[in-house]
């Protein structure tokens, strides 16, 4: 279809995330989310290369080789979903129950996850990861972030990123996702194979380099231990991203503000000085909530409203896993996001969209915008609203053109 243009008419509501020139996304962090939405009603946008071409009143839609009515839904742009932890095998469901049932997490589950991942065969992994794409894009996903984590050997980590970048660009090498037991009488013995052979076989197939700087898992790195990891994943080329502060208080996210990381994840636990930091990190460093794990494991949420009142760039993932949060439904996170963080519905989709591709530093997706990637995302429904109000139901797909 190269060089065929569509225009997609009918669009009851647009959700643009982008300025009133329908150009770039409105950056500014004074302005209140709902005008950051840049709503258009009876629209229509043309798409060109994959890209959006133009956009403006259906009256005046131009013509083109191809048309697709909608019918009067609403249309936001595709969800980033900067997070997410999709090349494994196994089953986890006992896990839950036994938590369900009241075991606290404290993230030695993994090494569950990673013997039946290093067991399956390249094929397996394959197939269950392009599953869990479709999964994510037929609930309205157009970019997904995937980090390795689950081979913890240089081979099943290489293979993870490799596999995973058949899907996505934006891979992330997790080595440093736990120290696997075979290796936990000699941790200082892993450092240095993740971050020498390791990275150095997982480069080539990342974008990025994370860690799991936890204190409060011994299954997880202390800050010296995330810092050196954080440092050979840079001096690779590769930009970094830490989850940090997810158990309780701890060092992730000012090292990740200290170090210039694209984005600290959970942020569940911050004092008065990380919440700080991240303000006068903004533009740098986004704060990624990922209230999916809250809700599967009943724990307590972030404060986002103590977040966005001091001016910090916030995203909102998935973080799908086996382990703490088996589900990539973007429009779940968005509800939990509203109903259980306090975010006005037009903050957690500017969230979903907007803060997803500042996270994984694009420019190219999360909005709408004329020049944009044309990654629609349509709504069974009138308005964006709905994705909060109608908690669980099947309203957003990713549109194929
Ligand atoms: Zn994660």
């Amino acid at each position: 279809m190269s060089g065929a243009s569509v225009v997609v008419r009918g669009i009851g509501q647009l959700v643009t995330c982008a300025g009133p020139d329908g150009a770039v996304p409105v950056a500014d962090r004074a302005v209140p989310a709902q005008e950051r939405l840049g709503i258009r009603h009876d629209a229509a946008l043309v798409v060109e290369d994959g890209r959006v071409a133009w956009l403006g009143d259906d009256a005046s839609a131009p013509a083109a080789d191809r048309s697709v009515d909608l019918g009067g839904r609403a249309v936001v742009p595709g969800f980033v979903d900067s997070h997410s932890h999709l090349v494994f095998a196994g089953d986890r469901s006992a896990e839950f129950s036994a938590r369900m049932a009241g075991t606290p997490y404290d993230g030695g589950g993994i090494g569950v996850t990673m013997a039946a991942t290093r067991a399956a065969s390249d094929d397996e992994l394959r197939a269950l990861l392009a599953g869990r794409v479709a999964e994510a894009r037929g609930l309205g996903t157009t970019t997904i972030e995937v980090k390795s984590g689950y081979g913890l050997t240089v081979d099943d980590e290489a293979r993870a990123l490799r596999l995973a970048r058949e899907v996505t660009g934006e891979t992330t090498f997790l080595g440093a996702h736990v120290v696997p037991p075979e290796a936990r009488e000699d941790r200082a013995a892993y450092l240095d194979l993740v971050t020498g052979p390791m990275l150095e076989a997982c480069a080539p197939h990342a974008r990025w380099v994370d860690v799991f700087c936890e204190p409060n898992s011994p299954h997880a790195f202390t800050e010296v231990e995330a810092r050196r990891v954080l440092e050979a994943g840079r001096g690779a080329g590769l930009g970094m991203r830490v989850h940090g502060n997810q158990l309780g208080p701890g060092p992730g996210a000012r090292l990740a503000v200290e170090l210039g990381a694209a984005s600290v994840d959970h942020c569940t636990y911050l004092s008065d000085a990380d919440v700080e930091a991240l303000a006068g990190a903004a533009g740098t460093t986004v704060a990624t909530l990922l209230p999916g794990v809250e809700f599967s494991t009943r724990s307590p949420y972030p404060d986002v409203r103590r977040l966005i009142g001091a001016g910090v760039d916030v995203a909102l993932a998935s973080d799908c896993n086996p382990g703490t949060c088996f589900t990539s439904s973007m429009p779940l996170v968005v509800a939990l996001a509203v109903r259980e963080m306090r975010m006005t519905p037009a903050e957690a989709l500017v969230a979903a969209t907007v803060g997803g591709a500042r996270a994984l530093r694009r420019d190219d997706v999360g909005h709408l915008g004329v020049g944009a990637r044309a990654d629609l995302a349509v709504l069974e429904a009138p308005s964006h609203e709905h994705l909060a109000y109608r908690p669980g139901m099947p309203l957003a797909r990713a549109l194929d053109l």
